[in-house]
């Protein structure tokens, strides 16, 4: 007897849960895993996308090129979960499985943000992306917002990366002298576990000429003036803006007996729901970690031990340490990196290593291995 596991998303968590299940129990499981998406983005391709390194057309990922012992692919939407009764209902069909991952990520609210969806560019969601690479395009210099607009989103570093990046765009297109950049957030430090860390990347935005401004949140951007009203009451003026949108789980999550004070509540050390056989992982949680791509894979490795465990008798699993390395990427060949650890130790811990050549390869190896090991190239 095979057990049935299904996995809604097929991001980072999904990709990652299904791929190891496969490797270590593939003749006592049918894994199917189920994305609304035709194929798969990494996050930071985005950025490629949007300073125009690559085309969108480059950097998708098909699902239907994932050939896995038994993984099957199913292009649907999900339109409702009930955990209780393990019910998935689908756009495609229902499905009641043994054991139900839901691994479906975070949306945006554009629209906690007045003025944001009329004057400004949210980059986060493809369309976004898509739409502030055209904007980008049809600058002419001037200032800019990079500004953060609610107090959690996907990738912390992601935020100064994006203001480093504006700063080697403008400088390659002759328009840096200029422009302004000016990086608003309202994190209190751009690493708020790491002062030391922290520090580092305060000083390598300070020696890019970038404005930044922690601790403060823009409220909303008045279309008519091209101002945008922070929550310490500056009004600081804008040529182009671009947002971190305020995340939110899916509505199907948001609808479903999972989620509590917008999220899903999990035991942090295996990734259990309180529903017996109902697991999350990734952006979707309310786990005590940052949201991004290598955590979010880190729990699905988490997961995947605790049924290979389950399914196998054998030894249980080790509960989820939390540790993780997010890249920041400066432009002109060079990447730094941030390894971080929520849950080993009594306070979580962070450690800089300053950009060199060396880590932009070993970036580009990261996102190389991972679509090796779930698309087969
Ligand atoms: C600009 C940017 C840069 C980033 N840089 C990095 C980085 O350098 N390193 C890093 O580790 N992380 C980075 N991240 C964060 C990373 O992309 C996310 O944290 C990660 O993808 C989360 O994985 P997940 O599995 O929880 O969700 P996702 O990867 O978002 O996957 C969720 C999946 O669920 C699907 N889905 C949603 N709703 C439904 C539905 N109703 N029915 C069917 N399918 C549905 C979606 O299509 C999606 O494929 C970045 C993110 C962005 C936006």
């Amino acid at each position: 007897m095979t057990s049935h596991v299904v996995v809604l998303g097929a991001g980072f968590g999904g990709l990652e849960l299904a791929s190891r299940l496969s490797e270590s129990v593939s003749d006592l499981v049918e894994i199917t895993l189920i994305d609304k998406s035709d194929s798969f983005m990494f996050g930071f391709s985005k950025l490629d996308v949007l300073f125009g390194r690559q085309g969108v057309s480059e950097v998708w990922h098909p699902y239907r090129s994932i050939d896995k012992p038994g993984v099957t692919f199913r292009q649907e939407t999900v339109l409702s979960i009930n955990a209780a009764t393990r019910r998935v209902v689908t756009d495609g069909g229902q499905y009641e499985p043994d054991v139900l991952v839901v691994a479906l990520g975070a949306d945006y609210d554009t629209s906690a943000t007045p003025g944001l969806a009329e004057d400004g560019y949210e980059f986060y969601s493809i369309a976004g992306v898509q739409r502030a690479r055209d904007a980008l395009d049809a600058f002419g210099g001037g200032a800019v917002i990079v500004g953060v607009l609610g107090g959690f989103f996907k990738c912390p570093g992601a935020p100064n990366e994006t203001a480093l990046l504006l700063h080697d765009y403008l400088s390659r297109r002759g328009m840096r002298e200029s422009s302004s950049i000016h990086l608003i957030s309202p994190l209190p430090m751009p690493i708020p576990i790491s002062k030391k860390t922290s520090d580092a990347i305060a000083a390598i935005l300070r020696d890019h000429r970038i404005e930044y401004s922690p601790g403060a949140r823009v409220t909303r951007l008045d279309p008519q003036t091209h101002v945008a009203h922070l929550t310490d009451d500056r009004e600081i003026p804008y040529d182009l803006f671009l947002g971190i949108p305020v995340h939110c789980a899916p509505d199907v999550v948001l609808a479903s007996d999972l989620a509590e004070e917008g999220w899903i509540p999990v035991d942090p050390t295996t990734f259990a729901t309180r529903h017996p056989g109902v697991f999350a992982v990734g952006d979707v949680t309310s786990a005590p970690v940052p949201r991004a791509g290598g955590i979010a894979e880190g729990e699905a490795a988490t997961v995947a031990e605790v049924l290979i465990s389950q399914l196998t008798g054998g030894s249980s699993a080790l509960p989820y340490d939390g540790a993780g390395a997010c890249y920041i990427e400066l432009g002109d060949d060079l990447v730094g990196r941030i390894d971080v650890n929520f849950l080993s130790y009594d306070t979580p811990v962070a450690k800089f290593t300053a950009p060199t050549p060396q880590l932009f390869e070993e970036k580009r190896e990261w996102g190389a291995t991972r679509a090796s090991r779930w698309f087969g190239r």
